[in-house]
């Protein structure tokens, strides 16, 4: 069975103080951290749930599985991509999600610009980065980051946010550390060339959360520390 809402709203406000306590500690302002719910493979409860308690966006990983719930959830929720995207989808993920956070190649971005053009809309886009150098991972190379980037900002349907990274699977936490020292590297090097303002630095999920906002991160993707294991 699935968690009632209760357990939600206490499981929310315990991460919510853990990530002040975290910016706290830091010196960060909390609001400078946003907290993503990740929904994937609840039921559409675990949305309303988000929207209920005031969250503004919930992130899923798979197109299908987000259009099948959203029509379920409150219309002001708004619904983020951070699973890998394949070209053929990008219309269907242009038309049903507010912002892509997996857009990791230049094929990807040219679609993507001419399925939200026809939309009437501007995609909000996040590059997500293969920081960790991760074989199993999706993501740009970072020595591809600063051309993604260029091939992004050319593309007049896209409005290009930030990036994303997720961090190698390790017992060390030592790795999940340097990924994000290194995505923020790699943010400020791009947005010095660019003078694009790159304000989104979308890395750290439950295992590594604390780790992430350490090293700059302004928005945690967060599941099974909300809604328990998958
Ligand atoms: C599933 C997922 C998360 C959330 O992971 P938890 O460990 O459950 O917090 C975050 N980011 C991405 C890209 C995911 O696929």
């Amino acid at each position: 069975m699935f968690i009632d809402y209760e357990t939600f709203r206490l499981r929310a406000d315990a991460l919510q103080a853990r990530i002040a306590a975290t910016c706290a500690a830091i010196g960060r302002h909390p609001t400078e951290v946003a907290l993503l719910p990740v929904t994937k493979t609840h039921p559409a409860a675990a949305a309303e749930y988000a929207a209920r308690h005031g969250f503004a966006a919930v992130g899923e990983n798979r197109v299908q599985e987000a259009m099948e719930k959203r029509p379920q959830a409150p219309a002001t929720l708004r619904w983020e991509l951070i699973g890998h995207l394949q070209s053929n989808k990008a219309k269907l993920a242009a038309t049903h999600f507010d912002r892509i956070q997996s857009v990791d190649s230049e094929k990807l971005l040219t679609v993507l610009n001419r399925a939200a053009g026809e939309l009437g809309k501007r995609l909000p886009v996040l590059l997500q980065i293969n920081a960790g150098d991760d074989p199993a991972k999706f993501g740009a190379e970072p020595a591809d980051a600063a051309r993604l980037l260029d091939a992004a900002l050319a593309q007049p349907h896209l409005q290009v946010d930030g990036l994303m990274t997720i961090a190698p699977l390790s017992d060390d936490p030592a790795v999940a550390r340097r990924t994000f020292v290194r995505l923020r590297e790699i943010r400020d090097d791009l947005a010095a060339r660019t003078r694009a303002p790159l304000r989104e630095l979308s890395m750290g999920m439950t295992g590594d959360l604390e780790a992430a906002i350490r090293e700059g991160s302004t928005l945690v993707r967060v599941g099974t520390a909300l809604y328990g294991p998958r």
